[in-house]
């Protein structure tokens, strides 16, 4: 009901819930109740939560932030929605999100943008929470949750975690399911919690990840308790820093940032390797022919014969297509999909999907050899702090430059956190991003833990 009421306070303002399924959370809290007073409490009993529009909830509109799927009301869950319910967490409603997860910033929600709670002391200007878990990450920071679902393709747990002061985990790509979650591109989406501490979003992860037949590339792996790792000694870690990672005209106040998580991390016992990542500069191009490339076969299903969006007055149905593609579609996803079927075509898949995935695979060798010498790597979550809204909605490639510390760890299926970790001059969080090995969340976390 506190969360209710919080909701039902800043929502107006923040645009964080496309829907909130109070009836719904009151009829869980009650059955939540009613297992605690048994003693039959599961890890996330009582446990209010968000639940980002792109996770297929039974019976409740999911609309991956698009017109193309407003009104869909899955007649299923999603695996990680339904282990968290398995475990007694709660459900208050619906995030807001960039549509189809294409963004940076939430500006490409149908629904319109979020706002971050944080204001910058230097102005007044509405900023954005991030993108594309907007929703999840301004509820998170202005406690209209305890805490959030969220899905990351290429930074979008991370960098809105990092905007908005909270925690945002992307575990290593297979340990959790993707069955019932909106696809964006299915070779780097990944599902993830956005908290308040290292702690919860490590007891969120747990609940969230299991092995799943219904997904052909979920690990059949243990799922252990993070939470053991939270808090646990340093000593001895060997944190690797990525040359590569100083860009051109980064601002001085990321890397001290940078600089300063370092000197915690050697404070409590690490030691600091540098390290190099020789195809980084890479990676920003390849993520931005990959991700479009999935998305245009993804999103091929929404033809408006299925579900979802269908336009009237259509002649043939070719025309049935290009008309409910038009009018469901905004103009960011419209752009990833002519991106997407361009580098894909007889002519163009050689030059650049080939190539793209040729940089991949050498983005993945790079860490494999950074792992000889390093159990971690640390680096900015992004490079700025939050930014107004509507700043760079002009050029698509400034856009795209915000996640340039985060997409390799997508290409490389790696674990990544965004811990927060100071304020830039203006008063606004920065955060610190931990990569960790594959299926090696643990040490990531520990690492994460000593830097809050
Ligand atoms: N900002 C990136 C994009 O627009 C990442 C999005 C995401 O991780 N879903 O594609």
């Amino acid at each position: 009901q506190a969360f209710l009421a919080n909701i039902e306070a800043a929502n107006p303002r923040l645009n964080a819930y496309v829907e909130v399924t109070a009836d719904r959370a009151l009829e869980m809290a009650r059955a939540s109740d009613a297992r605690i007073a048994s003693g039959e409490a599961g890890a996330l009993e009582g446990a209010p939560l968000g639940i980002k529009d792109l996770f297929c909830t039974d019976g409740v509109q999911t609309t991956a932030g698009s017109n193309m799927l407003r009104g869909f009301v899955p007649p299923y869950e999603s695996t990680v929605t339904a282990n968290l319910w398995r475990d007694g967490a709660v459900m208050l409603g619906k995030l807001n999100m960039d549509e189809f997860a294409m963004g940076s910033s939430n500006e490409t929600s149908a629904f319109g943008p979020v706002v971050n709670p944080w204001k910058s002391k230097a102005s007044n200007a509405d900023l954005t929470p991030g993108g594309s878990s907007g929703g999840s990450a301004s509820a998170v920071a202005a406690d209209l949750c305890l805490a959030a679902t969220a899905s990351d393709t290429g930074g979008s747990i991370r960098q809105p975690a990092a905007f908005t002061g909270t925690v945002g985990v992307k575990p290593t790509y297979g340990r959790a399911s993707r069955y019932g979650m909106v696809a964006f591109a299915s070779s780097l989406d990944q599902a993830g919690p956005i908290a308040k501490t290292v702690e919860d979003a490590a007891l969120l992860l747990r609940s969230m990840c299991s092995f799943d037949e219904k997904d052909s590339t979920s690990l059949e792996v243990e799922t252990p308790d993070w939470t053991a790792a939270v808090g646990k000694s340093v000593k001895g870690l060997r944190v690797g820093v990525p040359a590569e990672y100083v860009m051109d005209g980064m601002p001085a106040e990321i890397l001290n940032l940078w600089e300063q998580g370092q000197a915690w991390l050697k404070d409590a016992g690490a030691e600091i390797v540098p390290i190099s990542l020789p195809h980084t500069k890479y990676a920003l191009p390849a993520y931005y022919i990959v991700a479009p490339a999935e998305a245009s076969s993804n999103l091929a299903r929404y033809d408006g014969m299925r579900f979802g969006h269908r336009a009237e007055g259509a002649k043939s149905l070719g025309d049935l297509y290009e008309k409910t593609r038009a009018e469901g579609f905004g103009k960011e996803v419209q752009r990833r999909l002519t991106i997407g079927a361009y580098v894909l075509s007889a002519g163009f898949y050689d030059a650049f999907y080939v190539r793209a995935l040729k940089v991949r695979r050498r983005i993945a060798q790079d860490f494999d050899e950074a792992w000889k010498a390093c159990d971690v790597v640390l680096t900015p979550s992004t490079p700025s702090a939050a930014f107004a809204i509507g700043d760079k909605q002009i050029d698509p490639i400034t856009m795209y430059l915000n996640d340039v510390f985060t997409v390799t760890a997508n290409l490389a299926g790696l674990p990544g956190v965004s811990v927060p970790a100071g304020l830039d001059a203006g008063g606004l969080p920065l955060g610190l991003q931990v990569i960790g090995r594959a299926l090696d969340e643990a040490t990531m976390f520990s690492a994460a833990a000593a830097l809050e």
